[in-house]
């Protein structure tokens, strides 16, 4: 197991399981921020429904055995919005549309953006109080962040980049103030555009040097060819994959140039109803241990599962325990 994780007084079973971060809300919790919204109700209301739906994931995740938690982001409506929404600098911009047939509010940088204080640091508080198992920390990248915003103040998209970095890295700070160990900062971005790569690195840096704590980073849905291996100069622990969705076709990668840190293995593909079952995740995880070492090896889906239904998030994940515990 990892010598930083021991340092920091975790200790982790053999492949440890996590999820990627979001999971699907239930119905009374969307009900209520479409009400929320239309001034139906207030923010105290809202906030109860946030908190039963927060303490439903944790009980789920304690009892099937997941080794490190998250919250669910069931106070997120998305998880580049809510940060803009909390700092100063942004605005709510128009609808845009993003993958799919999903529209979101593409937010717009329109000033010196800030830290406004502590704006995770509380719900992870929230959510650690509610389980035995460690709970991850979980932000949105500044690059990310930058890339799925309009700027219309800073001069160009590496200095916007780094001034949202010195922001994240005052929530890292609150979170480790907090008692947070193990933190995530995802950066789908990175592997879209891959000709910025360095100034991912940078960014990630800006957010992370000098901070104790275990850190993941998650990046998915993108070229990988194009930024592996170049992309483990990230300064993280842990990277964590999606690599089911792409028939574990990074693993010939690996074989050329071995993954030096720490991965947190997509098994299941978030993006599809199907549950695949035990022997098929069972497979998957023999063919990772063929290329990464068992002792970097972590085992999670292959993204948030925000757009699954409740069952299916279970299905999936209940089936990805099974196959590990017969590893175990
Ligand atoms: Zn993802």
């Amino acid at each position: 197991m990892n010598q930083k994780l021991k340092k920091l007084g975790i200790d982790l079973p053999f492949l440890p399981v996590t999820s990627v971060g979001s999971f699907p809300k239930p119905r009374y919790l969307t009900k209520a921020r479409a009400d929320f919204n239309k001034q139906r109700i207030n923010k105290e209301l809202l906030y109860s429904f946030e908190q039963k739906a927060t303490d439903e994931w944790l009980a789920y995740q304690q009892k099937a055995g997941i080794d490190v938690a998250v919250d669910g982001e069931m106070y997120r409506g998305d998880m580049v919005a809510f940060f803009a929404e909390n700092m100063p600098g942004f605005d709510k911009g128009g609808l845009v549309r993003s993958y799919g047939n999903r529209f979101y509010y593409k937010p717009i940088i329109v000033g010196e953006v800030k830290w406004p204080g502590p704006m995770t640091a509380d719900w992870w508080k929230y959510a650690q109080s509610k389980t035995d198992s460690p709970v991850k920390g979980m932000l949105t990248g500044p690059y990310t962040i930058m890339d799925w915003s309009f700027n219309e103040h800073y001069d160009d998209r590496e200095t916007a980049a780094l001034a949202l970095a010195d922001c994240i890295r005052d929530e890292v700070g609150a979170l480790i103030e907090a008692g947070c160990k193990i933190i995530q900062i995802d950066e789908p971005a990175i592997s879209v555009r891959t000709d910025e790569l360095d100034a991912a690195i940078e960014t990630m840096h800006r957010v992370i040097d000098g901070q104790e704590a275990y850190f993941i980073t998650h990046i998915c849905y993108g070229t990988f060819e194009k930024i592996y291996p170049k992309m483990l100069d990230i300064p993280v622990d842990n990277i964590d994959l999606e690599l089911s969705n792409s028939n574990l076709n990074m693993l010939e990668m690996f074989k050329k140039h071995p993954f030096t840190k720490d991965i947190t293995f997509g098994v299941v593909d978030s993006h599809s109803h199907k549950i695949e079952d035990v022997e098929m995740i069972k497979d998957r995880i023999k063919q990772a241990l063929r290329y990464i070492p068992e002792n970097q090896l972590w085992i999670d889906p292959d993204c948030g599962f925000k757009t699954r239904s409740i069952e299916e998030s279970k299905d999936k994940l209940d089936n990805i325990m099974a196959a590990v515990r017969a590893f175990r």
